[in-house]
């Protein structure tokens, strides 16, 4: 039975004798090489004991161990389910508990076993190395059946794979509760690769600088998955640097970034950004790009960066175009293929092939999950403009009703990033007796700020009931791996 994307993958790289992965220093694979060595650990997989519709927990990393054994799993038919290198062992149990996977490896003993090959400290790597403990009834493989031979014996994979089987579970906190597993079909994340190649005009010829987690949908369904559809090379790094990504365009034929705003502020600050020009496109997602950055990037590199917006449970929906107007905080028109439209309270629904079929054994979060006529509840508000663009408004559940009146914290941001010596905020709801919940903002700051100062400001751009009852300087606001705000940390404080 053929399958679209292992027929795309087996067609891009087949006989390509150019380097097409590179891993460290030391690491790389040729286009026939990586095919080659997905055949033969796939095989081995099936030997060990991995059969059609097992899952198979794989604790992520930027090496080919990682890459080469999340594909040989696809073409085995396995589930994959990609493990944060940074989880700690209480959310790893949690994911093991609710998955169940019949196998899984660890970074710690693939660290052990490739450390030499990618020539980079186990330090220098984004993740921790873990030595996994796995449950009873769980096999953790070793490196040595993972270790794969470079000869070039094949130049095609045999996969048992069908697209429309469940093959990715991506955890994901969603809007409440424990995280829950979105299950993934390689159809949903082919769908949106073909989008973003259409999109993008994404080709062979392009070649990406790799710096996400390769356990999120960004890094692995868009910086992968996009680039394996695409046929296109990819350069991983152990994690975002500056100096890293300035060596690197540099050196390499690189034309294509994906990033978050955070990663983009740094980048906007740094005084090589000129050297960015060469780039044919940056990608920015998993956040708001602030309206502010993009015209400042905008300004140096004569386009800001192409802003999309997706998630866990529905990989990519929408972007702005690479040919054409891009936006600034606006997140694009659908990709092609999926649909979207604005619920009467201001929801963002989504409905198409790139969208998943639900959660892992969650019948009633399903049910809540979808409305009667099939559209995907994302828990964003959106608005759509005249020329069919998507703004994200917030999280629905990070809107703040005070008084009645609804307060986005993206708008009320937006006001205090303009403030002179302020680099980013947050903006939540705090419960209150009087107004059911009252406005206030936390800022990280570059200079020292006068508070009622700020406050005159904001008082003469914003309504009063959007103007934040108080206003603190913090250190750091907290943030996950990808730079996102975490606003229910914040607001989880006022709890306790
Ligand atoms: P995740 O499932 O971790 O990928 O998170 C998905 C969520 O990230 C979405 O529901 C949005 O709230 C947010 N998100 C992703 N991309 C964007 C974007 N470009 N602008 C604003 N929010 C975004």
């Amino acid at each position: 039975m053929p399958n679209a994307f292992f027929d795309s993958v087996i067609e891009n790289y087949k006989n390509r004798d150019e380097v097409v992965l590179r891993f460290g220093a030391e690491s790389a694979l040729t286009g026939t090489e990586f095919l080659s060595s997905v055949e033969q650990a796939s095989k081995k997989l099936r030997l060990a004991g991995l059969e059609f519709g097992d899952r198979i927990a794989l604790e992520s990393g930027p090496y080919s161990t990682y890459v080469v054994t999340v594909i040989a799993s696809l073409a085995a038919g396995a589930i994959v389910v990609p493990i944060n290198p940074n989880a700690t062992q209480p959310e790893i149990d949690y994911v093991f508990g609710d998955a169940t996977p019949k196998f899984a490896f660890g970074s710690g003993a693939i660290f052990k076993a490739v450390a030499k090959e990618l020539r980079y400290e186990q330090k220098e790597y984004q993740g921790v190395g873990n030595d996994l403990k796995v449950p009873a009834g769980c096999t953790l493989l070793t490196p040595e059946i993972l270790s794969i031979e470079k000869l070039p014996i094949s130049s095609t994979i045999t996969y048992t794979s069908k697209i429309d089987a469940p093959s990715l579970i991506g955890y994901t906190s969603g809007t409440t509760g424990k995280p829950k597993g979105a299950l993934l079909s390689l159809g949903n994340l082919y769908a949106s690769a073909k989008g973003l190649i259409k999109e993008w005009s994404w080709t062979r010829d392009d070649h990406l600088l790799h710096f996400l987690p390769l356990y999120h949908m960004h890094g692995l369904g868009v910086g992968l998955f996009g680039s394996l559809a695409a046929g296109s090379k990819i350069t991983f790094l152990p994690r975002f640097a500056e100096d890293l990504l300035f060596e690197s365009v540099a050196e390499e034929d690189i034309s294509m970034i994906f990033g978050v705003p955070t990663i983009y502020e740094r980048i906007a600050r740094d005084l090589r950004l000129p050297e960015l020009r060469k780039l044919r496109i940056m990608v920015s997602g998993s956040a708001p790009l602030p309206a502010d950055l993009f015209a400042r990037l905008k300004e140096v590199l004569g386009d800001g960066p192409v802003e999309r917006y997706g998630m866990t449970e529905t990989v990519m929906n929408t972007s702005n175009p690479f040919i054409g107007v891009r936006k600034a905080g606006k997140v694009g028109r659908p990709l092609d293929g999926v649909s979207i439209k604005i619920a009467a309270d201001g929801e963002v629904l989504v409905k198409g092939e790139n969208v998943m079929n639900g959660y892992l054994g969650r019948p009633s979060a399903n049910q809540e999950a979808f409305t009667v006529d099939g559209y995907f509840k994302t828990g964003d508000q959106g608005e759509i403009d005249d020329d069919g663009y998507l703004e994200i408004k917030g999280r629905k559940k990070d809107l703040i009703i005070s008084g009645g009146f609804n307060v986005y914290p993206k708008e009320v941001e937006a006001e205090l990033r303009s403030y002179r010596g302020i680099r980013e905020s947050a903006v939540v709801g705090r419960p209150s007796e009087l107004w059911g919940e009252e406005v206030v903002a936390f800022i990280e700051c570059d200079e020292e700020i006068d508070v009622v100062d700020l406050r005159e400001f904001l008082k003469q751009r914003l309504s009063t009931y959007k103007v934040p009852k108080e206003i603190t300087i913090v250190e750091a606001l907290p943030r996950n791996n990808l730079g996102k705000i975490l606003y229910s940390q914040i607001r989880q404080n006022f709890q306790n």
